[in-house]
């Protein structure tokens, strides 16, 4: 198979399998018991802290291991809505093509006295001024996602963080696909949180992260336990922790010249169009739509002949209806639904994206014929 889809969930790497082996098995303590049996599972979990707060550039007391970016959005959104609420402020800035694991959060906030609002995104890119334009005194928090997942755009988290900063709004944002696939370190003087889930860069399923500036004064959204200083509470996944280590120690970006590579010859198809072309992109993600050819269409097909690729994010191939991200970058209905999503990996190679694109010219030109 020719899985193409890294942006939905990336495969395990064996190495990650292998360091998290002796934790399902021999070293099965949990981290909070006393003895020496939990204290090996501590040690597991402090060193994998450790590992990759390093990696982010963060102190180790400020990274929260949750069960994924889903987890970590609701905790970061909800937790700093409860402390703002108490100093009467109620104000959250967005953007139109969110993740829903973020808009949806915030719709149920509306529920509970919030202003929400969201700031345009035509052709993928936000603009700074649009933020500005809508920042007002009861503004506490803007969230906006670092890198698109559908169609892979980039924004400037540094101009976004100090426009923010100018006016006392917390900037956080939703790191899942930059995480593990952008080297540059997120600055976190500009930035005061970002989410992100292992299963993007080759770790499991069911584990992520959250960094907090320490200066921020968030609710945890799981209460119970100390784990995690009090900031989510629940037994450690140990196992999953010390694989998101490894597995981000391993992670590189996709290949820039791959993409490019992958994005000319696809131009080459009269009737394609590049989805969020004039934004600044990533190296991993590519989102077309191709006159006359169903995104769902061409994606069977696709599957036929051993390429797995998408019509867009995974978490919402059950709903109805053309892609919010694709209608508010200003696509028609139309091309929305003609749209595919290509997402590769450090994994993929000049082999598989050559068969692809040759695929992807005949399946086109017979469904066209
Ligand atoms: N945010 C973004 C940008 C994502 O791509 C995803 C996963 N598709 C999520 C949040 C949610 O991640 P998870 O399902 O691992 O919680």
């Amino acid at each position: 198979m020719v899985y193409l889809d890294y942006g939905a969930t990336t495969p395990i790497k064996p190495e990650v399998v292998e360091v998290m082996m002796p934790y399902f098995k021999g070293h099965f303590g949990n981290p909070s018991s006393l003895h020496s049996v939990g204290k090996v599972a501590k040690e597991a979990v402090d060193i994998s802290r450790s590992t990759i707060s390093k990696i982010l550039g963060c102190k180790s007391k400020e990274l929260i291991f949750t069960s994924g970016a889903t987890e970590s959005n609701n905790m970061i959104i909800k937790g700093l809505a409860g402390k703002a609420i108490k100093q009467g402020k109620n104000h959250i800035i967005s953007s139109k093509y969110e993740h829903h694991a973020v808009l949806n959060t915030l719709e149920q906030l509306k529920d509970f006295g919030f202003e929400i609002t969201l700031v345009d995104v035509k052709d993928g890119i936000i603009n700074c001024e649009d933020i500005e334009k809508v920042i007002k005194p009861a503004t506490f928090l803007c969230t906006i996602m670092a890198v698109n997942n559908e169609i892979g755009s980039v924004i400037d988290l540094d101009e976004i963080g100090k426009i923010c900063h100018k006016h006392g709004v917390v900037f956080h944002t939703d790191a899942t696909q930059y995480i593990g696939h952008i080297n540059k370190k997120i600055s976190l003087d500009n930035v005061d949180s970002f989410s992100f889930s292992g299963h993007k860069f080759n770790a499991p399923k069911g584990i992520g992260g959250l960094y907090i500036n320490s200066k921020l004064d968030v609710y945890p959204l799981l209460c119970g336990g100390q784990q995690e200083r009090g900031m989510r509470a629940g037994t450690e996944n140990v196992p999953y922790i010390v694989g998101m280590a490894k597995a981000l120690e391993l992670a590189r970006p996709a290949s820039s010249v791959l993409m490019k590579y992958l994005t000319d010859e696809l131009k080459t198809i009269p009737g394609v169009k590049i989805n969020g072309e004039k934004a600044k992109r990533c190296s991993s993600i590519i989102n077309v739509s191709i006159d006359g050819v169903k995104g769902e269409s061409l994606m069977y097909a696709l599957d036929q002949y051993g390429i797995a690729v998408s019509t867009g994010s995974a978490c919402n191939s059950d709903s109805d209806g053309p892609s919010h991200v694709l209608k508010a970058i200003g696509c028609s209905d139309e091309e929305a639904n003609n749209s595919l999503r290509i997402s590769i990996s450090d994994l993929t190679t000049a082999k598989e994206i050559s068969y692809t694109i040759e695929t992807i010219k005949t399946l086109v030109a017979l469904i066209r014929s």
